[in-house]
């Protein structure tokens, strides 16, 4: 049995954040599917999109502004550029973020070509100078532009090539109801079941040229927080071990002993998750406690605790929202060993009935 250092597991980068790293680039980019057909599981999505791009096809006409929205790591700049490969049209990216003035906003619309799929990430933090000059745009494919100020003011009124913008967010209620309203089509991606997640796997490695079985490929997806960006990570640190454990072939054993070392539990907790939920029991009764309190707490930011981490708790059934605070519930208990305190009967009700 070889030895393993730490090392050989870049320990640093938390294994299960959803969110992109440019680590991720090298293996994301070959990965990503080019085709409708070979985008997994969402068949809800899936189905809509493929009839909004046959009907937009069809019709000869540009695609409906697209609204995605949904946990990171599920797909949406994926899915943007499925869109456009299916409409035969070039993918412009770019983020909210990155549109610091009105004026980088004209210079990306008046580059486009008739047609083009604009994908804007994160499109809740566009500035709002920015937002306002996107309405015209999404509406009547114009720009408005005043420039000078007092009797040099002029207002000058600029076609804009037909074109689709697919915006992304993972918070749809931050975006201004204006900007919501401009998207004919918005679609919400939800956390994948582990099935789906290890036909991901099955084709990433099959891309990447790894040999696995479908246990290896359902122990890496059923830790893998319902996100493929993390089982494709996994795939590749699992690919790293097996390698040298069982000459490259992902085995459920080589994929178990990987996940392990990496303290990534059978159902996708790391360390992170495991403190939040104990910081909750211990020092909170398992709640109801505040998102802010939690997170001064364990030392997150209120939009990481929401963004990243609750999601997958609530799915899995560890974590209730409910609008006194957060709840840890009996099956976290469960699985995390601690025994859970049985509410008491209350006595006022006893006596009445
Ligand atoms: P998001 O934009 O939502 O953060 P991405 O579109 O960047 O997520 O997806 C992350 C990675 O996960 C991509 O590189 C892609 O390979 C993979 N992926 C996402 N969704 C699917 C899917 N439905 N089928 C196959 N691979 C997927």
């Amino acid at each position: 049995m070889p030895e393993y250092t730490e090392e050989d597991f870049d320990l640093e980068t938390r294994m299960v954040a959803p969110e992109y790293t440019p680590d991720d680039a090298e293996v994301e980019n070959p990965l990503r599917p080019k085709q409708l057909s070979d985008y997994i599981g969402q068949e809800k999505v899936k189905e809509n999109m493929s009839v909004y791009i046959r009907a937009a096809l069809k019709r000869q006409e540009t695609l409906d502004h697209v609204l995605l929205y949904g946990p990171p790591g599920l797909g949406k700049t994926t899915l943007a550029g499925i869109i456009a490969n299916e409409l035969g049209v070039h993918l412009r990216i770019t983020s909210g973020p990155a549109i610091e003035r009105p004026g980088d906003l004209a210079a990306i619309l008046t580059n486009l070509n008739p047609g083009d799929v604009l994908f804007i990430d994160e499109v809740h933090r566009l500035p709002r100078t920015v937002e306002e000059i996107l309405y015209p745009a999404m509406e009547d494919f114009s720009l408005d532009i005043i420039t000078g100020k007092g009797q040099m003011a002029a207002s000058y009124h600029l076609p804009l090539p037909h074109f689709t913008l697919v915006g992304a967010t993972t918070r749809a209620g931050q975006l201004s109801a204006p900007l919501r309203d401009r998207f004919g089509i918005v679609e919400r991606l939800e956390l994948y079941a582990p099935r789906d997640l290890a036909r991901i796997v099955t084709r990433s490695a099959g891309i990447l040229g790894v040999e696995i079985s479908a246990e290896g490929a359902l122990e890496i997806a059923s830790r893998s927080r319902g996100t493929p960006r993390i089982a494709n990570r996994m795939l590749k640190r699992v690919r790293d071990f097996a390698q040298v454990a069982s000459d490259g072939k992902i085995t459920y054993e080589a994929a178990k002993k990987a996940l392990d070392r990496m303290e990534v539990d059978e159902l996708g907790l790391d360390a992170n998750d495991r403190r939040m939920l104990l910081t909750m029991i211990r020092y909170y009764n398992g709640g109801p406690v505040g998102l802010e309190t939690l997170a001064a707490a364990i030392g997150e930011e209120a939009v990481t605790l929401e963004d990243v981490y609750e999601p997958y708790l609530m799915q899995i059934g560890f974590l209730q929202r409910t609008p006194r605070g957060r709840v840890a519930t009996k099956a976290a208990y469960l699985h995390l060993d601690v025994p859970y305190p049985e509410p008491q009967a209350d006595p006022q009700q006893q006596t009445l009935f």
